[in-house]
């Protein structure tokens, strides 16, 4: 039964002493009670009462660590069924697919399309994170591919219910720690066995929810709770209707049965059809697919998923930022003007996206603001002469760039003579009130 965090309150040295990283044994206790913090954050727990607590304070939503490449991402331990209750934890990740039934040209042709789909928006990686290899017949080229994967910086999933071909992939890849996906109510034992014995996650399905409920019972009973679930291939209706009812089971019954990640295969749901996988991909993201496997990523279609995945995965609470930092655009060198702006994604892409279609070449200046618009910022005191001239001195401007001219926002013109005060050798001009203007602005500045 779950406990209340009163319960779970009693049960810590209050203290007070925040290792946990929370302010007080008490706030600590009611996000363990929410399911938002595991209790051995906690570090001052005796074994006893761990063991005690452990079970009743489980996340309903087991948190797993799976490996692509060298960077390590966590998938489920999610708490709550809409964004708008609290963040969603666990961003969905993306697969593309590989099968043994391609042709070397054919298999070398699909791994270079979706490897070069990789790129940065707003600090983040935006690219497939794992390659899903299938065995339809051909187990050597099977293995032969799951290999040719594994010579890539991705993750691997092995799709495959023939034990022995699995077994196979399995040894040819085990560094990598595949997820095999491939248990099912007539092989589960073995694909077990051989999951646990190579510390993998396992991959569990079923021809109805009914079936992968049993054969999931019957590989926790074996032990095994390193598990995701496959929603299945049937149909597009089935596959959200397992998806929904999966995460609704386990966040809403509490059965921790029901208690893992999901896997959904759109490539299977909608094969050869490229718009509706990217449409697929886009509503598993939302519901609730941890790992969402396509034929192929492309540019389109990761726009779409990871531009959507981006919003959706955030905390709501915390304003979207990009690094601080020197930003050269239109080619611009040592001898170009420098903008500067706050670091509030938004405010980000308006402005550079301007002063990009301006063509004028100019460094834009990225100042810490907190992830706050240029007006909030200035009224948190986050964008201030000060804070403009620590940035000018912290991020060595002076040295790298030889142009003294500085423009700023036109909605802060009020600190122009404060920056010019601190920043003697600059010629500070104030920049327009809205970035639209700033193309006009620019084209001006520069003729
Ligand atoms: S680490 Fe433990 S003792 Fe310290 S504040 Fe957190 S819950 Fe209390």
């Amino acid at each position: 039964m779950a406990l209340k965090g009163l319960d779970i309150f009693k049960l810590t040295p209050k203290t007070n002493c925040k290792d946990c990283g929370n302010p007080t044994c008490m706030a600590f206790s009611m996000k363990v009670a929410q399911g938002a913090l595991d209790i051995s954050k906690c570090p001052h727990l005796s074994a006893d009462v761990l063991e005690k607590l452990a079970e009743s304070t489980a996340p309903p939503m087991k948190s797993l660590t799976v490996k692509a490449g060298d960077t390590e991402y966590k998938i489920g331990g999610e708490t709550v069924l809409f964004r708008h209750e609290k963040s969603f934890v666990s961003k969905s990740l993306y697969a593309f697919s590989l099968c043994d039934t391609m042709s070397d040209a054919e298999a070398d042709a699909a791994l270079d399309a979706s490897l070069k789909v990789d790129y940065e928006r707003i600090s983040e990686r935006m690219y497939a994170e794992f390659i899903s290899v299938t065995y339809e017949k051909n187990a050597d080229r099977f293995v032969e591919l799951a290999k040719k994967a594994m010579g890539t910086d991705r993750g691997i999933i092995l799709n495959c219910t023939d034990f022995e071909v699995a077994e196979a992939a399995v040894a040819a890849t085990a560094a990598a720690k595949p997820i095999l996906n491939g248990a099912n109510a007539s092989n589960y034992e073995k694909m077990s066995k051989l999951a646990t014995d190579n510390g993998i996650i396992l991959g569990v399905g079923g021809v109805d929810l009914d079936e992968l409920y049993e054969t999931t019972e019957k590989i926790e009973a074996l032990g095994n709770k390193n598990l995701i679930l496959d929603v299945g291939c049937r149909s597009i209706k089935s596959a959200f209707e397992a998806a929904v009812q999966i995460r609704r089971a386990a966040l809403l019954n509490k059965d921790r049965v029901f208690g893992y990640p999901s896997l959904v295969n759109v490539g299977a749901l909608a094969s050869g059809d490229e718009n509706m996988q990217a449409a697929l991909a886009s509503l598993f993201t939302l519901k609730y697919g941890s790992i969402i496997v396509l034929e192929k990523m492309t540019y389109a279609t990761s726009l779409a998923v990871h531009g959507l995945r981006q919003n959706v995965f955030t905390d709501p609470q915390k304003p979207m930022k990009i690094e601080p930092g020197i930003y050269p655009l239109n080619k611009a060198d040592e001898n170009a003007p420098c903008a500067i702006t706050v670091d509030f994604a938004l405010t980000y892409f308006v402005v550079s996206g301007e002063l990009e279609r301006s063509g004028v070449p100019v460094n834009l200046l990225i100042s810490d603001a907190g992830g706050y618009s240029v007006l909030t910022a200035w009224a948190a005191g986050k964008l201030s002469a000060s804070s403009v001239a620590k940035f000018i001195k912290d991020y060595d401007v002076e040295n790298k760039i030889k142009n003294r001219t500085l423009i700023i926002p036109g909605k802060v013109a009020v600190l122009k003579g404060e920056i010019q005060d601190k920043l003697p050798d600059w010629k500070v001009i104030v920049g327009p009130n809205e970035a639209v203007a700033l193309v006009k602005f620019m084209k001006d500045f520069a003729s």
